[in-house]
Formats: C-alpha cells, structure tokens, sequence
C-alpha cells in the first residue's frame, strides 16, 4: 500500500490511500486542479479513484468536491451526518446527491482490495470520523481534526504500519497569538485540535515494532510549523513511557500546498 498527503494543514486536505489496483482520497479540500495534479504526481487518473472518504464537512475537508465530482463522477462515502453537512454547504454548487454514498462507523466495507473502517472522533462537525484502510496484512490510516483522543481511538490505530496523524498547533503559539479568544478556545477544546504534544503522546500509544512511519499533518499555518512540530513530537515519543525513541520511526511533516513524500507498506 502506498500512503501520501496531497495537501495537508488547515487551509486544506486531501491524503491519497491506495494499492496497485485500488485508487483513494481521503477528502478534498483544495481545489480540483491541485487534487489532479497530486493525483498525476502519482501516476493516478482522475477516473480511476474509486472513491473519496470524508471525514467532516468543514470546508477544509470538503472545498474542491464540487468540482471534481461535477468533473469526474467519483462517488463520495461519508457518515449520515457529515453527508448531511456536505449536502447543506453552498460553496459546492450544483452537486449530484447520488455520488454520495452513507457509511456507519463501526461497520467495515470495501472498495476494489481495500478494507475500511470508519470511527468517530471527537471534533466539532455533524458526525466527524477517522479512516482506517487495510489491504490483507496491511494498515494504513488518516486522522486528523481530533479534539482529544480516548482508548477507543488508540484501539483502531493500533497495528497500523503507517499513519497520517494531526499535529495541529503548538499550545503556547495558540495561547499568545492573535486568534480571538472563543477560537483558542475551540482549537483547545475536547472537540477542537490535538496538539504537538498529544499528537506525541498518542503517536507513544500505537508504535510497534512493524511500524513504517507517520506523516504529520494538519499543521496550523498560524500556531505551528513545520520543525515545531516534528521536534516536539519526536521528544514526545522518546521522553514517553512507550520502549521507543523518536528516532526509531520515520516522522515526516506533511506540506501545506505540495505533495509529501509517500510512505510504502
Ligand atoms: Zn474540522
Ligand atoms: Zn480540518
């Protein structure tokens, strides 16, 4: 399997899941030319993703759909909230409601030789959810846009053998910067953004020998960046009580407005 962010940050996300055969996108969030073109940096047509998983409706997630849908037809998988939400956005424009296609959390299903597993997480949209993809013994998983995370979410991501996981922001970037006062407070929240540290503390819970590496993703363009981020969640593993280093596993930071590198399983 191969795992790779087309974008990845706040203004906009879109991470690219597949295997020789089966071709997906967890969201789209930039615009449709930019998801093309990632695409084509793979050597993927359009036509041939067979599916786009999303996990929320917020725009950042959601802003290059309408387009690329109109374009391309891809059917959309999403839970019936976040469905909800993407029907009701009027930044999409006109939209076939058939390509949207729901999905429960907790109820596995599959596309071409991929196996997927949605479940929630904490995060203030409709019905936001995570996305683990296996392919035989192969797992890979994106999440991101966590408020906090519990044992439920350690569970799913344990065993994986590459992730793409949210370090949004640095607490004390957020604290003394210039967002107003209610929007520290929702990043901060139990439904908002997980920080450097605890994206750290959660990357402890899940390392295992077999674990390829993990794309840092989500970053704040006003409350992080991108050395920020890989420093802290590096001492975060080493100084946690979990028998690795940060230098035991590939960390990389997923760029903002380029394709990152891309990690095989
Ligand atoms: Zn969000
Ligand atoms: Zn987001």
């Amino acid at each position: 399997m191969r795992l790779t962010s087309i974008a990845s940050g706040s203004s906009g996300n879109c991470i690219y899941i597949g295997t020789d055969n089966t071709h997906l996108l967890v969201d789209a969030g930039i615009s449709c030319k930019r998801i093309v073109s990632g695409l084509s940096d793979l050597a993927i047509k359009p036509e041939e993703v067979e599916g786009i998983l999303i996990t929320h409706e917020h725009s950042d997630h959601i802003q290059g759909l309408g387009v690329l849908s109109r374009k391309y037809g891809i059917p959309i998988y999403a839970t019936p909230g976040t469905a909800r939400g993407i029907l009701a956005y009027s930044g999409l424009g006109k939209f076939d409601e058939s390509l949207v296609r729901p999905i429960q959390c907790g109820v596995d299903f599959t596309l071409g030789d991929i196996t997927i597993d949605a479940f929630p997480i904490p995060h203030d949209a409709n019905e936001p959810c995570a996305y683990v993809a296996s392919c035989g013994e192969k797992r890979v998983a994106v999440a991101t846009d966590i408020g906090v995370y519990d044992e439920e979410i350690v569970r799913h991501l344990s065993g994986l053998d590459a992730l793409l996981l949210e370090a949004n922001h640095d607490v004390k970037m957020l604290q003394v910067g210039s967002y107003p006062y209610y929007l520290k407070q929702r990043i901060l929240g139990n439904r908002g953004h997980l920080s450097n540290e605890n994206s750290g503390r959660l990357l402890s819970r899940i390392l295992h020998d077999g674990f390829k590496g993990v794309l840092l993703g989500h970053l704040s363009k006003e409350n992080n960046y991108e050395r920020l981020a890989y420093e802290t969640v590096k001492m975060e593993v080493t100084l946690g009580d979990c028998p690795y280093k940060g230098d035991d596993f590939p960390i990389a930071v997923a760029k903002r407005d380029q394709p990152s590198e891309i990690i095989f399983v």
